[in-house]
């Protein structure tokens, strides 16, 4: 089953405690160390076995085999890629049976990143995100103060909307939210505010 993974904890030695996300699971599983074992890394795409074990109430982790992401070894997708992936862990870790949303999200992302700009990319998927969830607030309300926001508004985590007077943080023109919102693009977008939006993004999903 295709999969990613989003969590890496070393236990004893080298063994590791791998959390992967698949269609609808979220599998912790275990991966005794071995010397010739596949390289694994937070973010990667897998095919993988699983063994049960008796004695234990988590799987072995076998047969790891990488698929293929073509801008795997462009460092910096790599790295924005594995700092939105870690995200999904925390948000995650407590559900058993996952939406099938999630790894289609992941698939498409990584695939609209072979041709664009992994921030921009990344953010759009997150918009994606919330709306599934939600919790993308298309009401224009502040956060803070309840009332409705008519001109500059500012985003804090969550993407939640507030008055810029209300949280004192950035402004950005109520129509440009309005339209990535509702388009999930940030083609409007310019570098110093893309860099602004994945700032708050990285605070958590
Ligand atoms: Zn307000």
């Amino acid at each position: 089953m295709d999969s990613y993974i989003i969590n890496i904890n070393k236990v004893k030695d080298e063994d590791l405690i791998v959390t992967i996300l698949s269609e609808n699971y979220l599998y912790t599983t275990y991966r005794f160390y071995g010397a010739r074992h596949s390289i694994i890394n937070i973010g990667y795409k897998i095919d993988f076995e699983l063994e049960s074990n008796l004695k234990s109430n988590i799987s072995r982790l076998k047969d790891v085999l990488q698929l293929s992401t073509p801008w795997i070894f462009d460092r910096e997708k790599l790295y924005c890629w594995q700092r939105y992936i870690k995200l999904f862990y925390s948000h995650l870790k407590d559900i058993e049976n996952i939406d099938k949303f999630y790894i289609n999200l992941l698939d498409t992302l990584s695939h609209k990143m072979i041709k664009q700009n992994p921030k921009r990319a990344i953010i759009e998927s997150y918009i994606q995100l919330c709306e599934f969830e939600g919790r993308l607030h298309c009401e224009y309300e502040c956060l803070l103060c309840d009332k409705k926001i008519k001109s500059d508004i500012s985003l804090v985590r969550s993407f939640l909307p507030t008055h810029k007077k209300c949280s004192f943080s950035r402004g950005f023109e109520l129509n440009k939210i309005k339209e990535l919102f509702k388009n999930k693009s940030m083609i409007n977008f310019d570098e110093e505010e893309v860099e602004y939006l994945w700032n708050i993004l990285m605070q958590g999903l």
